[in-house]
Protein backbone atom coordinates (compact mmCIF):
# COMPACT_ATOMS: atom_id res chain seq x y z
CA UNK A 1 0.00 0.00 0.00
CA UNK A 2 2.90 2.34 -0.05
CA UNK A 3 1.70 3.89 -3.04
CA UNK A 4 -1.41 4.99 -1.69
CA UNK A 5 0.61 6.41 1.22
CA UNK A 6 2.76 8.47 -1.02
CA UNK A 7 -0.16 9.73 -2.70
CA UNK A 8 -1.93 10.73 0.46
CA UNK A 9 1.29 12.52 1.87
CA UNK A 10 1.47 14.58 -1.67
CA UNK A 11 -2.30 15.18 -1.59
CA UNK A 12 -1.65 16.94 2.14
CA UNK A 13 0.97 19.27 1.38
CA UNK A 14 0.66 22.62 0.50
CA UNK A 15 2.52 21.43 -3.05
CA UNK A 16 0.56 21.59 -5.72
CA UNK A 17 -1.10 18.52 -6.11
CA UNK A 18 -1.11 15.66 -8.85
CA UNK A 19 -4.26 16.43 -10.10
CA UNK A 20 -3.77 20.21 -10.18
CA UNK A 21 0.27 19.45 -12.05
CA UNK A 22 -2.07 17.26 -15.06
CA UNK A 23 -4.63 19.74 -15.31
CA UNK A 24 -2.13 22.30 -16.77
CA UNK A 25 -2.38 24.08 -19.89
CA UNK A 26 -0.08 23.14 -22.75
CA UNK A 27 1.74 25.94 -24.67
CA UNK A 28 2.64 25.06 -28.54
CA UNK A 29 5.27 27.17 -28.16
CA UNK A 30 6.80 26.52 -25.09
CA UNK A 31 6.76 22.55 -24.52
CA UNK A 32 8.36 22.35 -20.61
CA UNK A 33 7.00 25.69 -18.53
CA UNK A 34 7.23 23.21 -15.59
CA UNK A 35 10.97 22.25 -16.63
CA UNK A 36 12.03 26.08 -17.44
CA UNK A 37 10.34 27.80 -14.51
CA UNK A 38 8.46 29.72 -16.46
CA UNK A 39 5.43 28.12 -14.48
CA UNK A 40 6.09 27.89 -10.88
CA UNK A 41 3.83 26.44 -7.67
CA UNK A 42 2.43 29.48 -5.78
CA UNK A 43 -0.72 29.89 -3.76
CA UNK A 44 -0.68 33.63 -4.82
CA UNK A 45 -4.26 34.89 -6.20
CA UNK A 46 -3.75 35.15 -9.71
CA UNK A 47 -4.47 39.09 -10.58
CA UNK A 48 -6.73 38.07 -13.53
CA UNK A 49 -9.43 35.31 -12.13
CA UNK A 50 -8.69 35.97 -8.29
CA UNK A 51 -8.38 32.69 -7.56
CA UNK A 52 -5.50 30.59 -6.01
CA UNK A 53 -4.52 27.54 -8.14
CA UNK A 54 -1.54 26.43 -6.90
CA UNK A 55 0.77 27.81 -9.73
CA UNK A 56 1.62 31.15 -11.66
CA UNK A 57 3.37 32.38 -14.31
CA UNK A 58 6.77 33.80 -13.38
CA UNK A 59 8.26 35.54 -16.53
CA UNK A 60 8.41 38.81 -17.87
CA UNK A 61 5.25 40.42 -18.68
CA UNK A 62 4.59 43.44 -20.63
CA UNK A 63 1.65 45.68 -19.99
CA UNK A 64 1.24 49.42 -19.33
CA UNK A 65 -1.80 48.92 -16.72
CA UNK A 66 -1.71 49.94 -13.18
CA UNK A 67 -1.91 46.36 -11.58
CA UNK A 68 1.09 44.72 -10.31
CA UNK A 69 1.22 41.56 -12.64
CA UNK A 70 4.45 40.06 -12.26
CA UNK A 71 4.38 36.14 -10.29
CA UNK A 72 0.25 37.31 -10.22
CA UNK A 73 -1.05 35.42 -13.54
CA UNK A 74 -2.26 31.87 -13.48
CA UNK A 75 -0.96 30.11 -16.38
CA UNK A 76 -4.90 29.34 -17.19
CA UNK A 77 -5.29 32.56 -17.35
CA UNK A 78 -2.66 33.61 -20.05
CA UNK A 79 -3.66 30.27 -22.02
CA UNK A 80 -6.95 31.63 -22.74
CA UNK A 81 -5.68 35.07 -23.65
CA UNK A 82 -8.11 36.55 -20.81
CA UNK A 83 -4.77 37.55 -18.87
CA UNK A 84 -3.68 39.82 -21.96
CA UNK A 85 -7.31 40.83 -22.75
CA UNK A 86 -7.76 42.37 -19.21
CA UNK A 87 -4.19 43.93 -18.83
CA UNK A 88 -3.86 44.91 -22.56
CA UNK A 89 -0.64 42.77 -21.80
CA UNK A 90 2.09 40.47 -24.31
CA UNK A 91 4.63 38.02 -22.34
CA UNK A 92 6.46 37.56 -25.81
CA UNK A 93 8.21 40.55 -27.13
CA UNK A 94 7.06 40.54 -31.32
CA UNK A 95 9.65 41.96 -32.65
CA UNK A 96 13.03 40.55 -34.09
CA UNK A 97 12.53 37.61 -36.13
CA UNK A 98 8.76 36.76 -34.95
CA UNK A 99 7.88 40.16 -36.46
CA UNK A 100 7.41 38.47 -39.62
CA UNK A 101 5.46 35.18 -38.63
CA UNK A 102 2.06 34.97 -39.47
CA UNK A 103 -1.06 37.31 -37.56
CA UNK A 104 -2.67 34.01 -35.29
CA UNK A 105 1.53 32.96 -34.55
CA UNK A 106 1.55 36.46 -32.89
CA UNK A 107 -1.63 36.15 -31.23
CA UNK A 108 -0.72 33.12 -29.84
CA UNK A 109 2.76 33.95 -29.30
CA UNK A 110 2.38 37.45 -27.28
CA UNK A 111 -1.11 36.68 -25.58
CA UNK A 112 -1.26 33.30 -25.07
CA UNK A 113 1.94 32.08 -24.62
CA UNK A 114 4.12 31.67 -21.15
CA UNK A 115 7.98 33.14 -21.69
CA UNK A 116 11.05 32.51 -19.70
CA UNK A 117 13.61 34.98 -18.53
CA UNK A 118 16.81 35.93 -20.22
CA UNK A 119 19.79 38.33 -18.98
CA UNK A 120 18.17 40.45 -21.89
CA UNK A 121 14.69 40.83 -23.40
CA UNK A 122 13.56 37.78 -24.43
CA UNK A 123 13.95 37.04 -28.54
CA UNK A 124 11.83 34.58 -30.12
CA UNK A 125 13.41 32.47 -33.11
CA UNK A 126 11.23 31.67 -35.95
CA UNK A 127 11.34 29.18 -38.50
CA UNK A 128 9.14 27.68 -41.67
CA UNK A 129 7.42 30.93 -40.69
CA UNK A 130 5.98 30.64 -37.81
CA UNK A 131 7.48 31.13 -34.53
CA UNK A 132 9.65 28.36 -33.02
CA UNK A 133 9.25 26.39 -29.59
CA UNK A 134 11.29 27.57 -26.82
CA UNK A 135 12.57 23.70 -25.46
CA UNK A 136 14.77 24.80 -22.64
CA UNK A 137 17.90 26.44 -21.80
CA UNK A 138 20.92 25.08 -22.57
CA UNK A 139 22.57 22.59 -20.47
CA UNK A 140 26.31 23.01 -21.38
CA UNK A 141 26.90 25.00 -17.87
CA UNK A 142 26.04 28.49 -19.20
CA UNK A 143 23.37 29.42 -17.70
CA UNK A 144 22.32 32.39 -20.62
CA UNK A 145 21.53 29.61 -23.94
CA UNK A 146 18.02 29.66 -25.32
CA UNK A 147 17.06 26.45 -27.55
CA UNK A 148 13.97 26.28 -30.45
CA UNK A 149 12.69 23.40 -31.97
CA UNK A 150 11.09 24.21 -35.14
CA UNK A 151 7.89 22.41 -35.16
CA UNK A 152 7.69 21.89 -38.50
CA UNK A 153 10.59 20.58 -39.54
CA UNK A 154 12.67 19.61 -36.40
CA UNK A 155 14.78 22.11 -36.40
CA UNK A 156 16.77 22.87 -33.00
CA UNK A 157 18.48 26.54 -32.92
CA UNK A 158 20.30 28.50 -30.37
CA UNK A 159 20.96 31.58 -29.28
CA UNK A 160 22.48 33.29 -25.99
CA UNK A 161 23.21 36.44 -24.64
CA UNK A 162 24.67 37.67 -21.48
CA UNK A 163 24.19 40.57 -18.71
ZN1 LIG B 1 -6.10 33.16 -13.42
ZN1 LIG C 1 11.46 24.74 -39.77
Amino acid sequence: MESIHVLSNLASTASPTLAAVADLPTFRYHLDPLGSGAIVASDARCARCEQSRGFVYSGPVFSAHPEPLDDRLCPWCIADGSAAAAFDAEFVPLDGEVADIPRDAQEELGKRTVSFTGWQEVEWLAHCDDAMAFVAYTTDGSPSGYVFRCLHCGTRRTYSDSA
